[in-house]
């Protein structure tokens, strides 16, 4: 079984998509994280996220032994990696890695912004994750303060909302729910409510009680 778990920038989709990995013992691929490693190289060499050719050299020596640096949790490479997202042949390399994840045996959950719509058109339970921006940029900031990161909450909800802008106006694999996605609305559930919210939407679906909406 494949589950598609979409949404905007710290929407909870991570959490949820490992936790239900966990409860059904499939893998998980936080999508987010190549974009954030191939942001990465690029930072990291001084070059600005928008250079194409550079992008594109590193997506194609991406690395995933990578993907554990704490550095691409920052906000500052989130945004970066929201710009290289963008580049239509970033995307283009990335997405067989991500496709070949999901494929291999047992079952997987993959998050990001285009699981459902362009890399698992065919996954078997689609969810898109919403909250209100505030209530994410409340989580966040918290977040980064427990990693010991000075974070102002009102800078995080800004990058939140120009993300957020930048990746549902891209002409490319924009950020949106597949037609038959499950909404789940986070904004008030706590992360155990989220949990089990998510596990009755595949349950239902699994069940055939849940028609695509
Ligand atoms: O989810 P996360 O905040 O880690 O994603 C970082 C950025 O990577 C997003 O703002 C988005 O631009 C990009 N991304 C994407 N497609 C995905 C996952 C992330 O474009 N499937």
């Amino acid at each position: 079984m494949i589950i598609a778990i979409d949404g905007p920038a710290a929407s909870g989709k991570g959490t949820l998509g490992k936790r239900l990995a966990h409860h059904y013992g499939y893998r998980h691929l936080d999508t987010g994280v190549i974009y954030r490693a191939v942001a990465w190289a690029l930072l990291e060499a001084g070059a600005d996220p928008g250079d194409e050719l550079l992008a594109v050299a590193a997506a194609l020596e991406l690395d995933p032994e990578k993907f554990g640096n704490p550095v691409l949790k920052t906000q500052k490479v989130g945004d970066a990696a929201s710009v290289v997202s963008a580049i239509p042949k970033v995307r283009e390399l990335l997405v067989n890695f991500q496709r070949q994840f999901a494929a291999d045996p047992p079952g997987a959950v993959l998050d990001g912004r285009d699981i459902g719509t362009v890399i698992c058109p065919d996954a078997d339970v689609k969810i898109f994750v919403v909250a209100d921006p505030e209530v994410r940029a409340r989580r966040r900031t918290l977040e980064a303060r427990a990693r010991g990161e000075e974070a102002d909450e009102a800078a995080v909800l800004a990058d939140i909302l120009k993300r957020d802008e930048r990746d549902r106006n891209r002409p490319v694999a924009p950020l949106k729910p597949a037609p038959d996605a499950h909404t789940l609305d986070n904004t008030h559930l706590d992360i155990e409510a989220g949990v089990r919210a998510a596990i009755e939407i595949v349950e239902a679906v699994r069940a055939g009680k849940k028609p695509a909406p």
